[in-house]
């Protein structure tokens, strides 16, 4: 199912974007008390309105008021694709016009949103869709809620987002301090209730930050994605790697487990006839020894206009088997959504040409 709205870009703030002190004045020069703010945004992160107009325990006047002077929401959804495993695709409009796309995944016991922290995307790994013309700019702390916000809002009523991906477009690093807050909000017990035990936050490894994570002392899940075993080759698949190289990013993912405790995954796309044959999975064996690290094999999802393609089962199963063979815990990750553009950046390329 595919279904595309026309976009709107508006002039009004998004009102999850506002900052709590500057809403609170706001409210006060209407003559309102400070727990209004409380009231709009459960009535947003928890109470699924979409509209002012829907907070029935606001005054009408009130609700007025906000209509003329925010919206509810920032983001309008542009493109939703649906797919019969219950794979949910958004492709959201920003209020300058920038486009994001953000997933929902669902498994039996997880609602899993995978979600977006930048327009674009500055590191360029040859392989992705969403690097092709750089970064156009970080998202805002509001405009990664409202992502949690619109994919929960697909859900049905008794049921929550149980966690979160951050493995959309952008390299969540390089927003940090937006994504933080945004996490934070997305923590709150009376919000969305999704604490940090349940993020994983996806780099291609910038040191000083993933030092700067470990230092907030939060129980995130780092994830660091590698797809190679050595610079050299490292440096052809992630441009970005010849100005810091492998050693600095092991040493900065192992300070994270140190001052974590959690175990950091590894993510490893496999493009068919560049990086994956057994001599690299055995390289990679060898890179990980002594660490207590995991393996997300990731077989790559092709791309219209890219020239890389998928593994065949043989290497993939080679790969597999080396990687076990020395010792390192090893998983391969299952396709969802395969029939919608569930590649990170296809949807908002595809947009973008039509
Ligand atoms: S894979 Fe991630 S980090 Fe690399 S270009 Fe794409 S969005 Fe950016």
């Amino acid at each position: 199912m595919e279904t595309a709205a026309l976009p709107l870009v508006t002039a009004r703030p998004a009102i999850l974007d506002q900052p709590a002190e500057s809403l609170r004045a706001w409210l006060a020069e209407r003559g309102q008390p400070p727990l209004r703010l409380k009231q709009i945004r459960r009535w947003l992160v928890s109470g699924r309105a979409e509209s002012f107009e829907q907070m029935s325990d606001l005054p009408r006047e009130l609700r007025a008021q906000l209509t003329a002077a925010f919206e509810p929401l920032g983001t309008h959804v542009a493109i939703h694709q649906a797919a019969r495993d219950g794979t949910h695709k958004l492709l959201l409009r920003l209020p300058d016009g920038g486009q994001v796309e953000c997933v929902l995944i669902q498994d039996e016991t997880r609602r899993t949103a995978c979600i977006s922290t930048q327009v674009g995307c500055g590191m360029g790994c040859v392989f992705c869709a969403s690097g092709l013309n750089g970064v156009e700019r970080n998202l805002t702390g509001g405009e990664i809620v409202e992502q949690l916000v619109r994919l929960r809002n697909l859900l049905p009523a008794n049921e929550r987002l149980t966690n979160i991906v951050v493995m959309g477009m952008g390299e969540p690093l390089a927003n940090l301090d937006n994504l933080l807050t945004a996490l934070e909000d997305a923590g709150d017990k009376n919000g969305l209730g999704i604490g940090a035990r349940h993020v994983t936050i996806s780099t291609v490894g910038l040191p000083a930050k993933i030092r700067q994570l470990a230092d907030t002392g939060k129980q995130h899940h780092l994830a660091v994605s590698l797809h190679a075993p050595n610079d050299r080759l490292r440096t052809q698949i992630v441009p970005t790697n010849d100005k810091i190289g492998l050693a600095a990013i092991l040493d900065a993912a192992d300070y994270f487990f140190k001052m974590t405790g959690r175990q950091v995954t590894f993510e490893y796309v496999l493009l068919g006839g560049l990086n994956d044959h057994w001599t690299h999975a055995r390289e990679l064996g060898g890179l990980l020894e002594g660490r207590k690290a995991h393996v997300n094999l990731i077989p790559f999802n092709e791309v219209e206009g890219l020239p890389y393609r998928r593994p065949d089962d043989e290497s993939l199963a080679g790969f597999v088997q080396q990687l076990q063979r020395a010792g390192v815990s090893v998983k391969v990750r299952k396709r969802k959504g395969s029939e919608i553009d569930a590649a990170c950046g296809q949807l908002r390329r595809r947009a973008a040409a039509s």
